[in-house]
């Protein structure tokens, strides 16, 4: 096959990326997809497969108070200012290979294509592998940017292994991290040297299929506001005998009341805000309902979720008005129990603004979106670091072992922050 040079340098780098991906895939295999756990061997053998790809590639590689690894090009080794590309390497159990992969991959390709002499990189820049992002092993996330930002709270240091019922501490004890910072929550980076945290991530849901896009520049991250269990009360009845006037039914005080908050969506939307609710988990109770009884109670789920803390905060205000007013009208009581919360993080808008113009000179159209998912760039976006996004599409969501992203698509992302990092400030 010939290429000319322009043409074969793009398929090495889209060839060495597809080889890390599929090295890293075969090393972390589990039953179905892969199975990198937090604080793991498994991740550490990640980290070190890295380590030795950045090597052989001629980049300095350094490992950090928490066990992530960092890598530059040597000349950018004593840099006191400097972007940072990051990600995670851990997954979910039996989760697909790309996410969090993905955007160290893309940190290495940066940097790689840089030492190349393919690119320039006006600024330095700094690749971020971190460890333990995925709440399934902790039941808590973004836990390696949590301790390198000094915002591991005490609850999540002392959280329970889902596994193996061991502290998260004695994990990271048991990798021969000191603790001791991590507790009195003080950063274990210098977040006074970073300029900008760049992430670049699979898309996890539907958009850029549905739009025939490779990829994206994030706005900013949802915050969310849930309650787990709401009980809706009304009183049992026999479905034939009780007339409507008498009745107080649960179900149907909850298909208003979501039928009322889907209308406020719709208006929200309308108006230009970004909202998405869910009522996930629904249901009366098995043990007493049956097609002929008017159920006494129905318990529902409730995630909303929002970039912007003021809508937040009015779709909180509105739900408690309306539970107030259905249960007024219908004769039933709505139990709400405690609403757990994140809030959003907008990405920069100078960096969502750059990363747009770096993404019209590599596709010839600039496109923007919330993520819906948490990220660790907003743990950066919050402790003050200019935080940006890049989003690649991705086909069957993830979190399973389904997820599909094409290198090629890949590599657009990866254009995009070679792109903006080449272009003078
Ligand atoms: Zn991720």
């Amino acid at each position: 096959m010939m290429h000319h040079s322009t043409g074969h340098a793009k398929d090495s780098a889209s060839d060495l990326a597809a080889k890390m991906f599929e090295d890293i895939r075969a090393l972390s295999q589990d039953a179905a997809g892969v199975s990198r756990p937090a604080f793991s061997a498994k991740e550490s053998e990640t980290l070190a497969y890295l380590a030795a790809r950045a090597h052989e590639a001629g980049l300095c590689v350094s490992e950090d108070a928490g066990k992530n690894l960092w890598f530059c090009l040597p000349e950018h080794d004593g840099a006191e200012h400097y972007t940072v590309i990051g990600s995670h390497v851990d997954s979910v159990p039996m989760g697909g290979n790309y996410d969090g992969l993905a955007g160290v991959i893309a940190g290495l390709l940066v940097l790689i294509e840089a030492r190349r002499g393919r690119r320039q990189l006006t600024k330095p820049v700094k690749v971020l592998a971190m460890r333990g992002e995925e709440s399934a092993w902790f039941g808590a996330c973004y836990l390696g940017s949590k301790m390198l930002t000094g915002s591991l709270p005490a609850g999540e240091f002392n959280a329970a292994h889902k596994g193996d019922g061991r502290a998260l501490h004695a994990h990271l004890e048991g990798l021969g991290i000191d603790t001791a910072p991590i507790a009195a929550q003080r950063p274990i980076c210098d977040l006074s040297q970073i300029d900008a945290y760049l992430e670049l991530h699979i898309e996890q849901g539907p958009l850029l299929v549905e739009r025939n896009l490779p990829a994206a520049v994030v706005t900013g991250i949802r915050g969310n506001f849930r309650y787990r269990d709401i009980h809706c009360i009304g009183q049992a009845g026999h479905s034939g005998a009780v007339p409507r006037a008498y009745r107080h039914d649960p179900v149907l005080a909850f298909a208003e009341l979501m039928h009322r908050l889907d209308g406020t969506w719709q208006h929200l939307l309308s108006t230009g805000q970004d909202l998405v609710l869910t009522s996930g988990v629904v249901g009366t109770d098995p043990s007493r309902h049956a097609i002929a009884r008017i159920p006494d109670e129905i318990a529902f789920s409730l995630d909303v979720r929002s970039q912007d803390a003021e809508t937040l905060d009015q779709m909180r205000d509105y739900l408690t008005g309306e539970m107030e007013d259905i249960a007024r009208s219908r004769g039933v009581t709505f139990d709400v129990g405690a609403p757990v919360s994140v809030a959003p993080a907008l990405m920069d808008h100078a960096l969502v603004d750059a990363l747009s113009q770096a993404m019209e000179r590599v596709t010839g159209e600039a496109f923007k979106m919330a993520s819906g998912g948490g990220h660790d760039a907003a743990v950066f976006a919050q402790a003050g670091v200019p935080s940006g996004m890049i989003f690649v599409r991705n086909r069957n969501g993830s979190h399973n072992p389904d997820e599909a992203m094409e290198i090629a698509d890949f590599m657009v992302g990866v254009d995009i922050l070679s792109a903006y990092m080449g272009a003078a400030s």
